[in-house]
């Protein structure tokens, strides 16, 4: 069996190459490489795959986030809800507006537990920013009673989440603001940074429309002051076209999910069930094992790349330092850090190669 990436970008290019390339040379010939017609058609598809009023082409998925939250008028001292598993970039947009991250530990699904939320809400807390982590939305259903309850607003981090629905509702469509990451290894991907917020605030929307160019409304009044995190049209170009693949994307990606949810052993390997009420679109599919190192070794040694997502959590980072969390604190965020290995999930895989990879898997503790 020849190799198995985690990742393989160069083919997706290879398969989008033929139809892409007239589309860019477009672009160029347009001589309009920031915002246009191609980043106005992004948004509106994108406000109309998360059932949003709004979506606004941005820099990052990290942008939409710190944007977003200055926009809700979130900042110094405030303190924001989160899980300490993410991606860094979670809890970095809540310290870099001056907000306080303030963690609370994850169900085994690794999403935020609900029923620890209460517990940390102070009279400062401001927001709650779940993470649908791979791909799984959060439990919103419960998010949204304590955030009514205590009159907190919802930050989504949906970065790892385009298309992916609870309840038939999109995520990106349950917080006041969500942050949408099209960074190259996300489930829709430009070819290079670039991110989209949604909501159904006006206020919010034109606020971020300013925000990210300069503050100005037109050529020479700055209203506000700003920064730059606008979509480059190349960009925006390759999200419009591959948005068109995405459906298909998804669907080869649950079938992978279903296959390894079928083949692999569940005496020795954890993964959370998919709940009827979930649509998973699978941005990673993470297993929970014992002597995971080694697992990883092993599958290396048979040709099949894994990774981890994410090895150190963010609470016991050395930048989180001056937040005065220790280990200890999120017994199930430290037990699954040792414990989670992504498989390779992505649409290029076909059946034979998830059967493989279960097989290696599945052989590696029946020895
Ligand atoms: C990728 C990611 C981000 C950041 O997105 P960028 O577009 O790289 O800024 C934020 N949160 C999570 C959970 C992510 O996976």
């Amino acid at each position: 069996m020849e190799k198995i990436p985690y990742v393989n970008l160069p083919k997706q290019w290879a398969m989008d190459r033929d139809e892409l390339l007239p589309i860019l040379e477009a672009v160029f010939n347009s001589g309009n490489y920031i915002g246009g017609d191609q980043v106005v058609n992004f948004e509106e598809s994108a406000a109309a795959l998360c059932n949003t009023r709004f979506a606004v082409a941005l820099n990052s998925g990290t942008d939409a986030l710190i944007y977003g939250m200055l926009a809700m008028g979130i900042g110094k001292g405030d303190e924001v809800i989160t899980p300490p598993n993410s991606f860094i970039a979670s809890t970095a947009a809540i310290v870099h507006i001056g907000a306080v991250p303030v963690f609370v530990d994850v169900c085994d699904d690794q999403n935020i537990d609900p029923e620890k939320i209460e517990k940390a809400i102070t009279k400062k807390t401001k927001a709650i920013m779940p993470v649908h982590l791979t791909g799984r939305v959060a439990a919103m259903k419960e998010i949204l009673e304590i955030s009514e309850k205590h009159s907190l607003t919802i930050v989504e981090d949906a970065a790892q989440s385009i298309g992916s629905k609870l309840y038939d509702k999109p995520s990106g469509s349950f917080g006041r603001i969500a942050g949408f990451s099209a960074h190259p290894l996300k489930n829709l991907n430009a070819a290079g940074d670039a991110g989209f917020l949604t909501t159904n605030d006006e206020k919010i929307y034109e606020n971020i429309c300013k925000v990210r160019n300069h503050g100005l409304i037109d050529r020479n009044t700055v209203e506000i002051f700003g920064v730059v995190s606008r979509m480059d049209a190349l960009q925006a170009a390759i999200l419009n076209y591959r948005l068109k693949k995405l459906p298909e994307l998804m669907e080869a990606r649950r079938t992978n999910a279903k296959l390894y949810q079928q083949l692999l052993n569940k005496e020795h390997v954890f993964f959370p069930e998919d709940k009827p009420e979930e649509f998973n679109t699978y941005h990673t599919f993470v297993i929970q094992v014992n002597r995971r190192d080694e697992l990883k070794e092993y599958l290396l040694s048979k040709g099949i790349e894994t990774s981890i997502h994410y090895p150190i959590p963010i609470h016991l980072q050395p930048a989180s330092k001056s937040l005065g969390y220790k280990l200890g604190d999120f017994p199930k965020v430290e037990a699954q850090a040792s414990r989670i290995l992504t498989l390779p999930i992505n649409q290029f895989l076909k059946q034979d190669q998830i059967e493989y990879i279960s097989a290696t898997v599945n052989e590696f503790y029946s020895k």
